[in-house]
């Protein structure tokens, strides 16, 4: 996963399989292969590896096992949990509220929706990404049939107050979902304790399968399917189920569970580390992102003078994989929603840095991160025109 040439971290943008998960998935390729929903004995072994992988993810969230619905990935629940709720709740109201850094898989399903007859409240957040609780129930209507908000923020690590989040839903009697996707597997998390009607997670971003998905629907909570044709998934979500991604979805989960703890105090200091490093040893930078209320893995950087794209090429011809704002909007030249709404100025948005890191990354590939960055950003800045007028302001002003 990382060795001397190849320095992975860029973990919000998908993860390395375990091979424990690996190993748990292949008897389902070639040996376990009978559709589950098949009545012979052999496909009894599939159909059982998805209702127990079905109870362990249950069991990771406090959840029912008949809450937890297999998808094709996060963005499939995304789309599915906020359709499907602005079409159950159409008799009510056509409002829903979000916010402004919601990851594309939130945010284009609600512009569609907007092209459909609803309206979308998009709520700010302040300068490390917190959606404030007070701006939320401000916004509440008699025709709000929806709250979507993130349980933490892919770009910037920002985890928002989902407890007090849930509190107004419930007290407003308004459906809540929110986009776990980054959270799952980092933070633990009981949805009956939260509040939680509607959750979305992926097997990619917590070192499992790519395609595969859950979306955790509350008991009594009554959404059609988004996906039509067969019975699966109790007529909510058609397909042959994916079992091997099931199976390592689930697999991934468990080591998730057991490692959790362990995990977080591990990757908080190595990230610690990284952080206070860069600040104290390269000027013009800044973390973005909430100081205490931060995904463990997460530093996102914003360093003046410098270009994002470059910074990663000249990164990438050093063997370290990073990212700057997320890896979709990466070759669009358009800064990251999130960096500009937590209001930065587009040219110091354009210089941002991503590192997540896992359970894998060791502090000598911090060292040698810090080590390379250090040389790159003197030599961008040495070349850059902006820097140099800075540089002379400085001395005017001084
Ligand atoms: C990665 C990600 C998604 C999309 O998940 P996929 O499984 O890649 O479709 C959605 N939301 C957030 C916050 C993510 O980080």
């Amino acid at each position: 996963m990382t060795d001397k040439f190849n320095i992975y971290v860029d973990n919000a943008a998908t993860t390395a399989v375990y091979p424990e998960v690996f190993d748990s998935m292949k008897p389902y390729f070639t040996e376990w292969y009978g559709n589950p929903a098949s009545i012979y004995t052999f496909a009894g072994t599939a159909k059982r590896a998805i209702e127990e992988s079905r109870e362990r993810i249950a069991g990771f969230l406090g959840a029912d096992s008949n809450e937890i619905y297999f998808t094709g990935g996060g963005s499939e629940s995304d789309n599915w949990a906020i359709k499907a709720a602005a079409e159950a709740m159409n008799h009510k109201g056509r409002h829903i509220i979000t916010s402004r850094i919601e990851h594309h898989a939130v945010l284009h399903t609600c512009e569609y929706l907007e092209t459909h007859g609803y309206e979308i409240t998009y709520l700010d957040v302040n300068e490390n990404g917190k959606v404030n609780p007070a701006d939320l129930e401000a916004a509440i209507r008699e025709d709000t049939v929806l709250i979507s908000i993130m349980y933490a923020n892919n770009e910037i690590g920002t985890i928002q107050d989902i407890k007090r989040i849930g509190a107004i839903a419930r007290k407003h009697d308004i459906l809540f979902h929110t986009d776990a996707v980054q959270a799952y597997g980092q933070i633990r998390i009981d949805v009956k304790e939260l509040g939680i009607d509607l959750l979305s997670a992926s097997g990619h971003k917590i070192h499992g399968p790519k395609g595969i998905g859950i979306l955790y629907i509350r008991n009594g909570i009554k959404i059609g399917a988004l996906i039509h044709g067969g019975v699966q998934e109790r007529n909510r979500r058609a397909g042959t189920h994916n079992v091997p991604a099931i199976v390592g979805m689930a697999k991934a989960t468990e080591i998730a569970d057991q490692r959790l703890e362990q995990d977080a105090e591990y990757m908080t200091s190595l990230r610690q580390h990284l952080v206070d490093r860069v600040l104290k040893e390269i000027p013009y930078v800044r973390l973005n992102g909430d100081r205490v209320d931060r995904l463990p893995n997460n530093a996102s950087f914003s360093i003046r003078f410098i270009e994002g794209e470059s910074l990663l090429i000249m990164l990438d011809a050093r063997g370290i994989c990073a990212s700057s704002g997320s890896a979709c909007t990466s070759g669009s030249l358009d800064p990251s929603h999130v960096l500009l709404a937590i209001g930065l100025p587009h040219e110091i948005a354009h210089g941002s840095l991503r590192i997540t890191i896992s359970p894998e990354t060791t502090i000598e590939d911090i060292d040698y991160i810090v080590g390379e960055l250090k040389q790159i950003v003197k030599r961008l800045r040495d070349m850059s025109p902006i820097y140099e007028d800075y540089l002379h302001g400085q001395k005017y002003v001084c």
